[in-house]
């Protein structure tokens, strides 16, 4: 039994049909975590639905019903990128009652898994990228309304900007702060993020992601690291280690979103990065690692990953959840 809980239903599954997103991944990650006895049936929690006030706290009213009637235009639909159906929207309100219900469980038990969600690509008016609606920023704001926090750290390690999360929480970031930036030939230099002025915003976003790939527009983060094509495991770790440091030295979060996408995989069929299933397993370490060392709870959500065999993606995300079983017993 493990000493934190997974968040799981089976209704995470996504309606898309033959889709490079492999919707069984959830129920697979479920089921290999019980067969591998990583977990017992008693770690896992069962969601409700986010509701539509929920929903709002992130979301504008004219999204939210486009949504619920099934009046999205043919563009808006296009750039989900996924087919609109009302079981596809409640597959994603599940998935924000799932995060919501992980934040809770992490500020109670000092971690907590989402075993979905991670939906980083949507926006308040809209959604793109295989994301309808912003889990993480919804059970952010919900556990602001509800007195929980005050302030987040989003720590997204998905292989592809998380601009819909940077778009919500914009306004976190002092104008022209130097951030580290990994395009350049400071690569293997230590980039320190000199902040002049206090921090604006109440929620502080960092992504490590590909620079050359989706989404081709980044709304700015409070830290963007945009990594060249084909980096791998030293060099990444070396990265997210820096801007763990620069974004602890200038924020004080009480809850820390971690988005642990898999894509930053080497075998990854729409990233660009080269980490090993192993690489990706110490990136994991390494946030637990910061976040127990700080006394910051951590909540887990999963975001993409798109191997080209789904056994892979499995398998990295079921090491997420054995990296904070031993951080967080204190093995580590
Ligand atoms: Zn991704």
């Amino acid at each position: 039994m493990l000493t934190f809980k997974l968040i799981y239903s089976d209704g995470y599954f996504l309606p898309i049909g033959a889709h490079v997103f492999p919707a069984e991944k959830y129920k697979r990650i479920h089921d290999q975590l019980l067969a591998y006895e990583i977990a017992a049936p008693s770690d896992f929690l069962v969601p409700h639905l986010a509701t539509d006030q929920d929903v709002l706290l992130v979301h504008t009213p004219q999204y939210v019903e486009k949504l619920k009637t099934g009046a999205l235009s043919p563009r808006e639909e296009m750039e989900l990128e996924v087919p609109y159906s009302p079981e596809l929207v409640r597959a994603f309100w599940l998935a924000a009652g799932g995060s919501i219900l992980a934040a809770d469980h992490a500020l109670n038990d000092g971690v907590a898994f989402n075993i979905g969600g991670g939906f980083h690509h949507a926006f308040p008016d809209h959604g793109e990228g295989f994301c309808v609606i912003n889990d993480v920023a919804i059970a952010i704001r919900r556990m602001q309304r509800d007195g929980r926090i005050r302030t987040a750290m989003t720590v997204d390690c998905d292989v592809h900007q998380g601009n819909g999360t940077a778009a919500i929480f914009s306004g976190a970031r002092s104008p022209g702060d130097p951030l580290p930036s990994a395009s350049s030939s400071r690569l293997k230099t230590t980039p320190e993020s000199k902040t002049g002025g206090a921090h604006a915003g109440d929620v502080f976003t960092i992504s490590l992601h590909q620079e050359n790939n989706y989404p081709a527009w980044k709304p700015p983060s409070s830290i963007d690291v945009n990594l060249p094509d084909g980096i791998g495991d030293d060099d990444y770790l070396a990265w997210l280690d820096n801007a763990l440091s620069s974004g602890l030295r200038q924020f004080d979060p009480e809850l820390l979103c971690y988005i642990a996408g898999a894509d930053p995989y080497r075998e990854d069929q729409l990233g660009g990065l080269s980490l090993t299933i192993d690489g990706l397993k110490r990136r994991d370490e390494l946030v637990f690692r910061v976040a127990r060392a700080r006394g910051i709870p951590a909540m887990v959500t999963y975001a993409g990953g798109y191997a080209r065999n789904v056994e892979d993606t499995v398998a990295i995300h079921c090491n997420t959840v054995i990296a904070a079983k031993e951080i967080f017993a204190g093995k580590a």
